[in-house]
């Protein structure tokens, strides 16, 4: 059964997610996404399911304790932050008139689609890789807005929404600005988003997937988890979907069939813990 989870689970979800997308535009315009709360509802509960019988380990396993002291106030935060950002978002669109179902960009779905999960990534690999590498002023700024990301020494499936609000408003932007700047379509957008939202999820899951070349084009959990290593030389892997900006600029980190040993930080006693919450949430304004 194990070897069925870590070969094939991954390819049946992504290929749900692709079945789902075509459902979704054989959809009558102005319905599509209609039932993705039904999609996101089953694949949560699959995954969380699946988890929950084969950790890959158990010392990384989500708690009674680091859920509700951690993991479900950073997602009511970062819930919030999104809802505010769509508000503003909308307002915006309603005084400057812009609508965006006039896609200026005038491709096929598939490129379409390639562009809009690389473009994001590009300027996220950089706001990312910075923070991480660089300590001038800013970059520092950087690293303690993202650092509550770090701090937990799990990863699993719902860790994935603990971050800083700032770095959620940071990130939206990042993913949603220049994609309404260069007028994608509602589709197109529609596909990257389901793909940026299995991306995530994989990418934090504490389950032994192993995904062997497609880790070349997507980041998965193979790579994401040595970026939350505690050793300093394995927190690469800066791309939050795709690899390619890690292969080019050389911060790609694969070692197939291994695993970091611990994940954090290294250097934690500088730093809050992760349910010291009120102390993370000032990290950024120099607390
Ligand atoms: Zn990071
Ligand atoms: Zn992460």
């Amino acid at each position: 059964m194990t070897t069925f989870i870590r070969f094939a689970f991954y390819p049946i979800l992504f290929i749900a997610m692709l079945a789902y997308a075509a459902f979704e535009l054989h959809q009558p315009a102005g319905k599509l996404g209609g039932h993705y709360g039904y999609y996101l509802t089953a694949l949560a509960i699959l995954m969380l399911l699946v988890e929950f019988l084969f950790p890959l380990r158990k010392q990384w396993r989500m708690t009674w304790n680091s859920f509700l002291r951690r993991d479900l106030p950073f997602m009511l935060m970062g819930g919030a932050t999104i809802a505010l950002v769509n508000y503003y978002s909308a307002m915006l669109i309603l005084h400057l008139g812009v609508s965006r179902g006039e896609a200026h960009l005038n491709l096929p779905l598939v490129p379409s689609v390639v562009l809009a999960l690389l473009i994001p990534d590009f300027l996220w690999y950089w706001v990312h890789r910075y923070s991480h590498e660089s300590r001038s002023r800013l970059g520092n700024w950087f690293w303690r807005m993202h650092l509550a990301h770090h701090l937990p020494q799990q990863v699993y499936l719902l860790m994935h929404a603990v971050s800083h609000p700032i770095n959620v408003l940071v990130v939206r932007q990042i993913m949603t600005l220049p994609l309404f700047a260069l007028g994608f379509s509602t589709e197109a957008l529609f596909v990257a988003n389901l793909i940026v939202g299995l991306q995530g999820l994989v990418s934090h899951y504490n389950v032994d997937i192993r995904t062997g070349w497609w880790n070349y084009i997507l980041v998965g959990a193979e790579l994401h988890r040595f970026h939350h290593s505690a050793d300093a030389d394995q927190t690469k892997n800066y791309g939050a979907v795709v690899s390619l900006w890690d292969l080019i600029f050389g911060t790609f980190y694969y070692r197939p069939s291994q695993h970091p040993v611990a994940l954090g930080i290294a250097d934690p006693a500088n730093y809050p813990t992760d349910r010291q919450l009120w102390r993370v949430l000032k990290l950024p304004f120099g607390a």
